[in-house]
């Protein structure tokens, strides 16, 4: 094994500071005329806060004198920018940020011809395990607040805004919980999100609920709970075997969840929707492309209501499995085709900057600097799959 770097400025596990958008309108309301305000300017907050606003210098319909202590109470910056890195001549944007109490987490920021999504972390590391996913390796940190969350979209949504990625200025149409985290295992602060990404701006970033996915290993109890918001997400399972045996393996929590339940819950949602959810399938050479897996999977998707996205594995370090090769990624999506499921395979934007699907481990170095801001592996925090509580706090337990 090799050593682990320096542990620099190592988090601790305390809660961020209020944010607005932490709150309902009503609380920030409440908050600002603790502060002896007019309850509307909790709403000029909101605006400035959802248009990337962060100066208060900016606030010009604020009065002078009260800017700086408004947005210190109800606009602290939660996330700083340590660095990014972009690839594919500067549409691939990665963000390393660090949080208030310096863990660190990534989004990355892909703009197409068409749209522009950014792929948003919802936990600090991963308490899911999964052995081909960089982020799963060490453990959880900590689930990220609401504001954590929706700081990442925003910081997009102005980036785009701005004109800071090359081809004008233009406007974040997507979001995908992609990066780090199990956003279903933090669903309270996640479910806030969705919140503020589908409300209308100037209260929300307006975005619409089928450009905004959900991306879950399979919490089955967090999934009919999202079934029975009425939201009309898109839902992605990360499925990447069809049988129990091997998925036992690859998405440890099918112990506790098998395949069939798994399935079962996103079909739900699915029928309830009236929108097909999305198969995620890692393409793991030798591990899970086999022509037979293929027929299985298509199998048991031919009848339900979704769609498969194959993933050409993304190495990860230290791992030593490997993307498949061309030639059994076409033979398994011809299998699943020849079944009557509708089948893409998904680009791998960013991977030379680690940016692609299950890269995202946020052990970077910053300046020369080692600020790997995740505790050494123990057996505490790998979370247990099995013991998973929807939304359970690591703070508040
Ligand atoms: N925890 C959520 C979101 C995480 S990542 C989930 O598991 O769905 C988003 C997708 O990337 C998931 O489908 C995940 O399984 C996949 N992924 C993880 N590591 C990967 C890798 N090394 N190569 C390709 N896809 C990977």
């Amino acid at each position: 094994m090799t050593a682990l770097p320096l542990v620099f400025d190592a988090p601790r596990r305390t809660k961020p500071p209020r944010h607005l958008a932490d709150l309902t309108r009503e609380e920030a309301r409440a908050a600002v005329a603790e502060l002896g305000q007019p309850a509307f300017r909790a709403d000029q907050l909101a605006r400035h806060f959802y248009a990337g606003v962060a100066d208060p210098a900016l606030m010009t319909d604020l009065p002078a004198a009260v800017r700086g202590d408004l947005t210190a109470a109800l606009l602290p910056g939660l996330l700083t920018p340590l660095r990014h890195q972009s690839a594919d001549g500067g549409r691939t944007r990665k963000t390393l940020w660090r949080l208030h109490d310096g863990a660190l987490v990534e989004s990355v920021l892909m703009r197409y011809p068409e749209r522009a999504t950014v792929c948003i972390s919802s936990q600090a590391g991963c308490g899911m395990a999964c052995p081909f996913c960089a982020t799963g390796q060490s453990g959880l940190t900590r689930n990220l607040s609401a504001a954590e969350i929706i700081g990442q979209a925003v910081a997009a949504a102005a980036a785009m805004a701005n004109g800071e990625i090359p081809g004008g200025p233009g406007r974040l149409s997507n979001v995908v919980f992609m990066g780090m985290g199990e956003p279903l295992a933090n669903y309270p602060r996640v479910r806030k999100t969705l919140e503020a990404l589908l409300t209308p701006a100037p209260h929300g970033l307006g975005l619409s609920q089928r450009s905004v996915t959900v991306s879950t290993v399979g919490l089955v109890p967090a999934i009919r709970k999202l079934t029975e918001e009425g939201l009309n997400v898109t839902l992605a399972v990360s499925l990447h075997a069809p049988d129990d045996e091997l998925r036992n393996t690859l998405v440890p929590i099918n112990t506790r969840w098998k395949v069939g339940e798994v399935l079962g819950a996103a079909d739900d949602y699915a029928h309830r929707t009236g929108r097909r959810y999305s198969v995620e399938y890692a393409l793991i050479r030798d591990v899970n492309d086999q022509p037979f897996r293929a027929d299985l999977l298509g199998k048991l998707l031919s009848s339900r209501l979704a769609h498969v996205n194959l993933i050409p594995l993304n190495p990860t370090p230290g791992s030593p499995w490997d993307a498949s090769p061309l030639p059994a990624q076409r033979e398994f999506v011809a299998r699943l085709r020849a079944a009557g499921v509708p089948t893409t395979v998904r680009d791998t934007r960013g991977s030379d900057i680690d940016g692609a699907c299950g890269q995202l481990a946020a052990a970077d170095q910053v300046d020369g600097v080692p600020t790997v801001a995740l505790p050494a592996p123990g057996p505490g925090d790998r979370g247990t799959p099995g013991s998973v509580s929807l939304g359970a706090d690591p703070d508040e337990e």
